[in-house]
């Protein structure tokens, strides 16, 4: 039986492991990415939870995996893939038309914005998803990130290593984070939490001036001064090019059986864009490599 050439649609973690095990096992393979090789861990300096000593930041990670899957013979391509057409298992680029006989989709998420007055204001003007791009901008200041979660507390650590002072502020009674996290920014000195607690604005004239916060528990409300405000409230998937009646979630991510095809015939979704996907680089990784042999198999 012929193998089928498989088209990988996103170059995060999951799709760089998928197109590099298709590869391994003798197909063609061509892999897109819309933007950064690596994906939502292309910008993070210190990967925690995964133990590679030769990738320990996320550009490191997608490096390595480029160059393994590279040399195994994926085809690349730095572009968005816009439309599917799952039938014929083709994907169009703003360039060209590019066919496959199985798709996966590896499209992952992207991180929810903060849905409040200022915040799309002042994006880029002190409101950034990213602590490890523009973290430093903010030194020796006060900063606020937004959160409870591990992507919360990794960059909210990160940031009070040179920021004057850094407030979590989140929704919860507790941190949602993973322990080690929890243990480092309750003993740190320039962390502080507000628990309970909702950003209702963000306040300032072409900067970050602070945030208005309500605690939930007594309707409270205070101003935080700070210069910078970092959210991390979660993700949303990036799934807007499969076809308007793949199963999905209501909140979008993408249903997938056992062996992660979805109610596509031949179209496979693996990693951060499909239903209870765990969450770890190590799930990414896991998730491409059975999206791969599942492909391979159907
Ligand atoms: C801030 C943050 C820090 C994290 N740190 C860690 C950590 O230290 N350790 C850990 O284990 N996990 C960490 N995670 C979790 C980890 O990021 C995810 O498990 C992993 O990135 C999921 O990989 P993915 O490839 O499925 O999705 P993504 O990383 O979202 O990659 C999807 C890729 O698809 C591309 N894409 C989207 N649409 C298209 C399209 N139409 N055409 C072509 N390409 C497209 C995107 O540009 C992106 O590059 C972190 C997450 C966040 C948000």
């Amino acid at each position: 039986m012929a193998v089928p050439d498989v088209i990988v649609i996103g170059g995060g973690v999951t799709g760089l492991s998928a197109a590099h095990q298709v590869a391994l096992r003798g197909a063609r393979v061509t892999c897109l990415e819309a933007d950064l090789f690596g994906g939502l861990v292309a910008n993070v300096g210190v990967l925690e939870g995964f133990p590679a000593a030769a990738a320990d930041s996320g550009a490191g990670l997608a490096d390595a995996l480029v160059v393994a899957a590279t040399d195994a013979g994926v085809d690349f391509v730095a572009e968005p893939a816009l439309a599917i057409d799952p039938a014929g298992g083709v994907v169009t680029t703003g360039s060209g038309t590019h066919r496959g006989g199985r798709l996966i989709i590896a499209t992952g998420a992207r991180l929810r914005p903060l849905d409040v007055p200022g915040a799309a204001e002042l994006a880029g003007k002190g409101v950034s998803q990213c602590a490890f791009c523009d973290g430093g901008l903010y030194k020796n200041q006060e900063v606020v990130v937004v959160g409870g979660g591990d992507a919360a507390l990794q960059e909210a650590l990160h940031l009070a290593r040179f920021c004057a002072k850094v407030t979590v502020v989140h929704r919860g009674r507790r941190l949602r984070a993973r322990r080690s996290y929890v243990e480092r920014a309750a003993n740190h000195q320039r962390l502080a939490f507000r628990w309970q607690t909702a950003i209702e604005e963000i306040e300032g004239d072409g900067g970050v001036e602070g945030v208005r916060v309500r605690n939930m528990a007594d309707r409270a409300t205070e101003v935080i001064p700070c210069r910078a405000v970092f959210p991390f409230i979660g993700l949303e998937p990036n799934a807007d090019i499969l076809p308007a009646g793949v199963a999905r979630d209501s909140r979008g991510f993408v249903e997938t059986g056992p062996t992660l095809e979805t109610s596509l015939t031949g179209v496979f979704a693996a990693g951060a864009v499909r239903v209870g996907f765990p969450g770890q680089l190590a799930n990414a990784l896991g998730d491409g490599t059975a999206a791969a042999i599942a492909a391979l198999a159907s």
